[in-house]
């Protein structure tokens, strides 16, 4: 891998600090998981769109600017370091367009992406159940065929952003009698606002409202909106999360740019001796994912898949955010506990990241079984 940007990859760089400089909004949105900040942040990528910047790495043709992961990459550095607003579209960017890329016919394609591009339409992802999470495949949710379409009913929980999201993708039962369990799915897109569909927020600790349970009594999807052919929909979601966990969902910009920040905070403290340890270690923990990332993009960009190696990083940048905010809190001391803080928001945040995703038990299995070789643990 060679560790030099060319000159068209720095001038990328400019251009979007430049872009970024002269547009991110000098004080910060409401929180996206509130609907002031849900619509704020809709503006806010309406405004990056209008300038090619919301989906840069996606073929013009969709609104992004054919500028690959690498750029895709550079940009996303820029992006934190300007200290832009959280993307509320992340789900529809980074688990379902994929999935239309790889899956999607060229008319789903050109129906949903440039919308999603824009932000007039989020997507909210609907896979986990009460009684399927990790076991995903034992989904009970089902979508029985009739005119034109399907008619979906069931219970899909934990769904992000789904209070105030426009439409979700997930999965659904459609062949009931299946000798195996991950067999006889299908991938479907639904409307949250179609008749049939309850929306129920769920209490998180920091009462924000936006995390959502879906209620679904024969809710109708045309045809066209099936991604992939009926039944098969188990493969296309594995290639879903292969995205989710692997190089899109978080990116290096976004550690690097909380490590500087944490750094900055530790300076304003008057750079204490018993914090400066854990300080530095996340300043390299930012920098070693940045370089295990940037050498996985390379190695998919010749053609490898990205595969198991994905749980690595699920697992890294899960567990590296929360010692890296833990930091924070203490260096702020009775401040980070108590106040409503930014650094307080994101915490609560971080410790979210073990289970998204798929739990970090889950991606370790996968570590030790199909990147170590070791022998199947028991279940
Ligand atoms: C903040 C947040 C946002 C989320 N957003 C979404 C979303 O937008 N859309 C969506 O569909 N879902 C979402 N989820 C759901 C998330 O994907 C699930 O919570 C996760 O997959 C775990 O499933 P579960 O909650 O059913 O826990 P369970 O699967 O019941 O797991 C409970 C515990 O048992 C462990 N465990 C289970 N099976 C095994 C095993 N075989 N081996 C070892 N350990 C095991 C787990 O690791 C975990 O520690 C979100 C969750 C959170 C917390």
């Amino acid at each position: 891998m060679d560790l030099a940007f060319t000159h068209e990859e720095d001038a990328f760089r400019a251009e979007a600090r430049t872009w970024l400089h002269a547009h991110v909004p000098s004080t910060p949105l409401p929180s996206l998981e509130t609907e002031e900040g849900f619509r704020a942040h809709r503006a806010w990528e309406t405004e990056l769109a209008a300038d090619r910047w919301s989906v840069v790495d996606w073929p013009s043709a969709y609104g992004g600017r054919d500028a690959g992961l690498i750029r895709w990459l550079i940009f996303e550095e820029e992006y934190y370091t300007a200290g832009a607003p959280g993307r509320v579209s992340q789900n529809g960017i980074s688990l379902l367009a994929p999935t239309l890329f790889d899956h999607g016919t060229e008319r789903q394609r050109a129906r949903v992406l440039p919308p999603m591009a824009s932000g007039e339409v989020i997507w909210a992802q609907a896979w986990s159940e009460p009684e399927a999470g990790s076991d995903l495949a034992s989904l009970k949710a089902r979508a029985v065929r009739t005119d034109g379409g399907w008619l979906l009913t069931g219970q899909k929980t934990w769904s992000s952003r789904a209070a105030f999201a426009d439409r979700a993708f997930g999965l659904f039962r459609t062949e009931p009698d299946t000798p195996k369990p991950h067999q006889g799915l299908t991938y479907l897109m639904f409307d949250l606002r179609a008749p049939g569909v309850t929306v129920r927020p769920i209490g998180r600790l920091d009462a924000k409202p936006a995390f959502a349970e879906l209620f679904l009594d024969e809710v109708f999807v045309p045809d066209e909106d099936v991604i992939g052919e009926p039944g098969q929909g188990w493969r296309i979601a594995m290639s879903t999360a292969g995205n989710e966990r692997g190089l899109k969902l978080r990116s290096p910009g976004r550690f690097l740019a909380s490590a500087d920040r944490l750094l900055t905070l530790w300076q304003a403290q008057g750079e204490p001796e018993s914090t400066k340890r854990r300080v530095a270690d996340a300043l390299i923990g930012a920098r070693a994912y940045q370089l295990f990332t940037y050498a996985a993009a390379s190695r998919f960009l010749d053609g490898q898949e990205i595969g198991p190696e994905s749980s690595l990083n699920k697992v890294f940048w899960s567990e590296y955010d929360i010692a890296l905010h833990e930091t924070a809190l203490d260096l702020l001391a009775e401040e980070g506990e108590f106040a409503d803080t930014d650094w307080s928001e994101r915490y609560v945040f971080a410790l979210a990241g073990p289970i998204y995703a798929g739990t970090n038990e889950i991606q370790r299995d996968i570590i030790a079984e199909r990147l170590l070789g070791l022998p199947k643990g028991r279940r």
